[in-house]
């Protein structure tokens, strides 16, 4: 066996998902494993279905899957479609990518309309094509909300509006994975049908839980659904979830750090959590234009709060590049993914974050950019430094005479 030699202090995790566990989910899952069928278990579960509500915004069902965030996409389509239905959906970037290829290989039909993979999901083009869908085809607008691969966040609201004025029925699904605790998600007020999340992002667990929040309409959609399900069937999971119990052993270990997680972003308050990402990436993409580099989102319309991807200088490498960071200070960033491989890095801001955080990490993205010798302006942890300071919470305050 091979021995790395010790490297002191924190791993710093920056890539978007997973992300760093806080010390109160750690020590809330450090526990003995329980009875998922006793007592004890009933309350936990029944404390976890109804607190995830709080977070999706709804008064309805969500389902908590021991699976990634992955098999809440599974269990969207499989509850709710039939075999050859067409389902519309955006090429915001790799995430949009795979979820259109699991939908070709459920046996469905995906309509995919394309981006240049720099900004969010466009409301208008979705509206024209369901206008043109005379025959209501499309059976589901599938949308990723925060585009984890590109960093562009699509306006969900805007997608409900279009949806509404082209008059159309078909059910809007959301993949909110990298965006729950990051974001606003209002399930009902926006009408989605099912909203997607997974454990290891924003909601700052380890990987192995997924969601999914469903509508009334959703629910109606599952009982004439013919697409083959097993695992993911909400019948079962309804039932059971009725009492607090789930169809089969359930994560439990996860289960004690999501009420953990729950009631940690319910003390901060879900508006200040979203006030916190808003700004610490704010921070980042002012380093990012500080160093003179471009941002991969083109437009702030569509800036993301959790993730900021970076574009490399033309002739230099992002994982060579990543990897001497890694070397050097401990730390992993993003990789590009697909067409952007190589070409760009991806630093999270997401979870358990602070400011300290994100200005550890833009110092040793600058310090890399050195290293690796990068061209870039100086100036852009500065540029973060200021604006922290700027909109610090505390200021000194001076007392008026
Ligand atoms: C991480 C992520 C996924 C994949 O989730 P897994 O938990 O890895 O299955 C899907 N969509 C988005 C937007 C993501 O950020």
């Amino acid at each position: 066996m091979s021995h790395e030699p010790r490297r002191a202090g924190r791993h710093f995790l920056q890539i978007p998902g997973p992300t760093p566990v806080p010390e109160r989910i750690l020590a809330a899952m450090s526990r003995q494993i329980l009875d998922h069928r006793g007592l004890e278990f009933q309350r936990l579960g029944k404390r976890v279905l109804s607190g995830i509500k709080g977070i999706f915004k709804t008064q309805g069902q969500v389902f908590i899957f021991p699976s990634s965030g992955t098999g809440a996409w599974e269990s969207a389509l499989c509850n709710t479609l039939s075999p050859g239905d067409k389902v519309l959906m955006c090429e915001t970037g790799q995430f949009a990518v795979l979820w259109a290829v699991m939908a070709n290989r459920l046996g469905l039909d995906p309509e995919v309309i394309p981006t240049d993979w720099r900004i969010g999901a466009d409301a208008d083009l979705i509206e024209k094509r369901l206008r043109e869908d005379k025959s209501h085809s499309i059976k589901a607008v599938c949308v990723v909300h925060n585009e984890t691969s590109t960093g562009c966040r699509t306006r969900i609201d805007d997608v409900r509006k279009a949806m509404d004025s082209a008059k159309h029925p078909a059910l809007l699904m959301v993949d909110t994975i990298s965006s729950l605790a990051c974001t606003d998600i209002r399930h009902d007020e926006w009408a989605i049908d099912v909203t997607i999340s997974g454990s290891q992002k924003g909601m700052m667990l380890p990987p192995g839980l997924s969601f999914a929040a469903v509508s009334a309409k959703a629910l109606e959609a599952s009982k004439t659904s013919k697409l083959a399900k097993s695992y993911f069937a909400w019948d079962d999971m309804t039932a059971n979830n009725a009492s607090g119990f789930f169809p089969y052993t359930p994560a439990t270990g996860l289960l004690y750090g999501l009420a953990e997680s729950i009631d940690m972003i319910n003390d901060e308050g879900l508006e200040n959590v979203f006030a916190r990402h808003e700004r610490l990436a704010e921070a980042t993409r002012r380093a990012v234009i500080g160093w003179g580099l471009e941002i991969q989102c083109r437009d702030p319309k569509y800036y993301s709060p959790a993730v900021t991807t970076v574009i490399m200088p033309e002739g230099h490498n992002a994982d060579a590049y990543r990897k001497i960071v890694l070397d050097n200070f401990n730390m992993s960033l993003g990789t590009g993914l697909n067409k952007i491989a190589g070409k760009a890095f991806r630093i999270g801001h997401l979870g358990d974050t602070n400011e300290l955080t994100v200005m550890g990490a833009l110092t040793g993205v600058e310090m890399g950019f050195d290293l690796a010798g990068v061209p870039h302006k100086k100036g852009g942890v500065a540029a973060a430094m200021a604006y922290l300071a700027e909109t610090a919470a505390n200021p000194l305050k001076v007392a008026a005479e």
